[in-house]
Formats: C-alpha cells, sequence, structure tokens
C-alpha cells in the first residue's frame, strides 16, 4: 500500500524521535510544519521568495526535486530541478486563476504524498496570492496608464540601475530623447482624444523599432525616452533613425482620418563621469538641436564623424 513504510521512496526519513503513522511524521510534527509554513510565509512578498520558502519548507516532510510556477501570462518561476515525476494542480481563486503549480521528483508520487502536497499547497494559496497582488500593484505603479509602457518612475529606477551596471562591467549605453513633433496642433486640430491615440501609438511605434533588450519609458507629455544598453553610439545612432522612419512611415488612422507623425531624438551615450541626470541633460541638448534644425531628424552628441552627425528625411 502506497505510503505505508518509512522508508517509502520520496519520503525522507523521520527524526529519531518522532513518530511515524502511514509514512509520514506524526500528526503533531504535521501541524508543527504548516504552523511554522504559515508563519514564514507571511514574511515576505515576493512571489519567486514565497515559492522558495515553500518548497524548501514541505521539501524536509516529502522528497522533491524541483517545482515549477507557471502565470496565466506564462511567465514561470523555477525552484530546483525538473525530472521525470510530476504532480500538477491548478490553483484557482474565486475570481480567476493564480497559475499552475508543479511538483517534479525522480521517483513517482505516492497517494499519501499526494494528500500532504494537495494539503500544503492550500497553505500556499493565500500568501502566494498576496504575493501576486503584490507584484501587480508594483508593475502598475510604474507604468504609464495612458500607453502601458514605463512611466517617470521606472525610467529613473533602470536608469540608475543601467548606468551602475555600465559602468561596472565598462559598457557602453546610449539614452535616446525623443519628442513628438508639432503634438500641440493634433490636440488643437483633432481633439485630445486623437492625441491620446498618437501617443499610444508612437509608443507602440518606437517599440516595434527596439529590440527585446532595449527599455522604453514615457518621460511625460509627449516625450519619450530609450534606454540601449551594451550598445555604442554608432549603433545607437543606427536604432533612432529606425525609429525615426517607423514614426514617419506609419501613419494613424482616427475617426476616418489620417494623422502623420513625426518625432525628433536627441541621443547621447554614457561617459565615465555621467549620472543619469548628466545623462539625460545632454540627449535632451541634441534633442534640442534636433528641434532647432528642423525637426523629424536624429542628433548624436558623441559622434566623431560631425558631417554624419545628423540625418534629416528625404
Ligand atoms: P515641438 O515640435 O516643439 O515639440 O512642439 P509640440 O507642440 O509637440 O510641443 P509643446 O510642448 O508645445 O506641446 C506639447 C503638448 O502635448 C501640450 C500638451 O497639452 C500635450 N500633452 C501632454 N500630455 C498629453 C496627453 O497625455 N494627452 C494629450 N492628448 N496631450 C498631451
Ligand atoms: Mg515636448
Ligand atoms: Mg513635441
Amino acid at each position: 500500500m502506497p505510503g505505508t513504510s518509512t522508508s517509502s521512496p520520496g519520503i525522507s526519513k523521520p527524526a529519531r524521535s518522532a513518530q511515524v503513522v502511514h509514512g509520514f511524521r506524526a500528526e503533531n510534527e504535521f501541524s508543527d510544519l504548516q504552523f511554522k509554513l504559515t508563519h514564514q510565509l507571511q514574511s515576505t512578498l515576493d512571489v519567486h521568495s514565497t515559492l522558495e520558502m515553500f518548497f524548501n519548507n514541505i521539501r524536509g516532510t516529502i522528497k522533491l526535486d524541483g517545482l515549477l510556477f507557471e502565470l496565466e501570462d506564462n511567465e514561470q518561476f523555477n525552484i530546483g530541478k525538473k525530472a521525470n515525476h510530476r504532480a500538477q494542480y491548478n490553483i484557482k481563486g474565486q475570481r480567476a486563476a493564480l497559475g499552475t503549480l508543479t511538483f517534479f521528483r525522480k521517483k513517482h508520487f505516492l497517494e499519501g504524498e499526494l494528500a500532504a502536497l494537495e494539503m500544503f499547497v492550500s497553505i500556499l494559496f493565500y500568501p502566494l496570492r498576496n504575493a501576486l497582488l503584490y507584484r501587480e500593484a508594483l508593475a502598475s505603479s510604474l507604468r504609464d496608464g495612458l500607453t502601458g509602457i514605463g512611466n517617470r518612475k521606472a525610467m529613473d529606477m533602470a536608469l540608475t540601475r543601467e548606468i551602475k551596471l555600465a559602468h561596472r562591467h565598462k559598457q557602453s549605453l546610449c539614452l535616446l530623447f525623443i519628442d513628438i513633433d508639432h503634438f500641440k496642433q493634433v490636440n488643437d486640430l483633432y481633439g485630445h482624444r486623437a492625441g491620446d491615440r498618437l501617443l499610444q501609438h508612437s509608443a507602440n511605434c518606437i517599440q516595434s523599432a527596439l529590440r527585446d533588450t532595449d527599455q522604453i519609458f514615457r518621460y511625460g507629455g509627449e516625450e519619450f525616452v530609450v534606454l540601449l544598453n551594451n550598445t555604442d553610439i554608432k549603433a545607437a545612432r543606427l536604432i533612432a533613425e529606425r525609429i525615426r522612419l517607423n514614426v514617419a512611415m506609419t501613419p494613424l488612422t482616427v475617426d476616418k482620418q489620417e494623422l502623420s507623425a513625426t518625432i525628433s531624438l536627441g541621443v547621447a551615450t554614457l561617459e565615465s563621469k555621467d549620472d543619469g541626470e548628466s545623462l539625460l541633460k545632454r540627449s535632451d541638448s541634441a534633442l534640442y538641436i534636433a528641434k532647432n534644425s528642423g525637426r523629424n531628424k536624429v542628433i548624436c552628441l558623441g559622434l566623431k564623424a560631425a558631417p554624419e552627425q545628423d540625418i534629416q528625411t528625404g
């Protein structure tokens, strides 16, 4: 019968003083673990830490090799290693599904172990739900409500992080400061709703010209910032040019009217003495030059070959 022997595969040997009932530790030892687990899981709101804490606690009772938690949007959290045998639980709340939790191990799971896992999963439910809610709240506090891209706060955090990394690993970092040309006229001629649509559209056009590792933020109003890590100024200029063309060549239709926007871009590269403020300031100066020399332009500060510095649309 599964789960009746103390040496059953997957069940760790009980401590010498522990009483063993049907292959598991005695009832009170289980309640101790339940209590400890419930208490410990309250100490974090981070999803990965919650799962790690859960895994480390229960694997003292049920031998496990790994755990995988998959969210509805396919994001995954992995702890330990995958193995042939698995026990899977769809975790659902009253309103929505939280995700799928899969336990892995080399040997098959016994019935008694599955019952115990189910009980442990029920303890995990509220801490995991709280961690996911906290994560969502944190993410939305860093997202711009209109365009869905990172907001100014997210940009400040990313800029500090990327500058630290670039300085530490002696890698290049470029910042693009982007501003929609004559945007006020769009609001004045077509109304604020059309202006809002154009902002969303421009954010999409910029994003679709970027690589996976690049980061885009709404700086404010009709201004955007793009961070290009591990990218030198020459490559940054090409990317900026690709973005400029993508916006210029992708019109937007609002209420059967076609709106064409152009953008101006200022590009600067990180120097050894730079912090976020000085890098932003230089790319803003480049943007200022782009605006004053006709708009719909890319201006790079830090490119040695002066004649190639600005590229104008045909
Ligand atoms: P320039 O080419 O010199 O950049 O001219 P501009 O008209 O784009 O710049 P200006 O700073 O004169 O105008 C920016 C406008 O953007 C003014 C403001 O009302 C508008 N704006 C800022 N945020 C939003 C928003 O969220 N939605 C809409 N519809 N308009 C916004
Ligand atoms: Mg502006
Ligand atoms: Mg503008």
